[in-house]
């Protein structure tokens, strides 16, 4: 793809650690250049002490970005205003400038929303489910589960203090917080949902062991990788339906640009942009 970069191009950047693996950058150029918009979208990998000032530069050059692992939490506390899903969920993935401040979102809320919307065929309404993480994801895949009028949620954190924080914060009465994988034993959830960062890396051990759960309706990684993950083929093996977390990446990037342009950009030119890259 060519981009034509000018004096008044605005830039836009992922910032996290890692980053080399993200298809951000391929959706968000693919959909500004399908619209014609003078903008550029890079990938920066920082430690928490250099976000900051990769946020506050690129907002008030009149840019923007997004947040991703490890450093959402503590980019809700960098930025000037913000927004409900940021207030909810303590975590912020988008920023900008506007009206001589930066601004914050968390378009994961709504990103998983819908990306649980086209998997499921409707929301997530009346169903149990098990939530693996207590991060960032973990907290706006709680938000999109409770609006979405879940029946009740588990969730199972390898570190049980952060689950009980989250719990705490979001969905109350409705969520369980799992001592161990052993909790789940024999129990049957119409969805599993993995928003831990596992499957990420070559190696990485799955996030749950799938076959000693009573049953498991459909599984939601939200990882994503050029293939599908290894949890993603470890329930396709067990013959339940799974997705892996491309199409949240592509809603989630769709309500990040509409942010910072105040236009819609194409879904489906952002995820043939993916099918591309990945020769698929
Ligand atoms: P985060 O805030 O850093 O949280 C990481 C989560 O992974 C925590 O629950 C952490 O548990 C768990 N974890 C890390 N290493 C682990 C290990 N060795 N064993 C068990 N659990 C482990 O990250 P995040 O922002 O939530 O992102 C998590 C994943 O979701 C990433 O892979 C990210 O790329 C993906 N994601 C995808 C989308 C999308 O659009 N598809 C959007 C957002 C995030 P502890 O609390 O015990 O550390």
């Amino acid at each position: 793809m060519t981009l034509s970069i000018t004096a008044r191009t605005r830039v836009f950047a992922l910032i996290g650690d890692p980053v080399a693996h993200s298809s951000s950058p391929t959706i968000q150029n693919a959909a500004m250049k399908d619209l014609g918009l003078d903008g550029v979208y890079v990938a920066l990998q920082a430690k928490p002490e250099e976000m900051i000032g990769f946020v506050r530069g690129l907002a008030m050059s009149g840019g923007g970005g997004n947040i991703t692992l490890p450093h959402k939490e503590k980019a809700a506390t960098v930025v000037d205003v913000r927004s409900e899903a940021v207030k909810r969920t303590g975590a912020c993935n988008t920023f900008w400038y506007e009206d001589g401040k930066i601004h914050g979102d968390n378009t994961d809320v709504e990103g998983v929303a819908r990306a649980l919307e086209v998997f499921l065929g409707g929301p997530p309404e009346g169903q149990k489910i098990l939530v693996l993480g207590a991060g960032g994801a973990a907290r706006a895949c709680l938000v999109a589960l409770m609006d979405g009028g879940v029946e009740e949620v588990h969730l199972l954190n390898r570190t049980r203090d952060r689950a009980r924080v989250v719990a705490r914060r979001i969905g109350g009465a409705k969520v369980r917080v799992l001592d161990d994988a052993r909790d789940t034993s024999g129990q049957s959830y119409d969805l599993v949902v993995n928003t831990t960062r596992l499957g990420l890396d070559p190696g990485d051990p799955l996030p749950l062991d799938l076959t000693q759960l009573g049953r498991a309706g459909a599984v939601l990684d939200v990882v994503y990788l050029s293939r599908p993950t290894p949890f993603v083929e470890a329930a396709r093996e067990l013959g339940i339906r799974a997705s892996d977390g491309l199409e949240m990446l592509v809603q989630q990037g769709a309500v990040s640009f509409e942010r910072w342009w105040g236009e819609k950009p194409s879904l489906e030119v952002m995820r043939e942009s993916v099918r591309a890259q990945n020769g698929s």
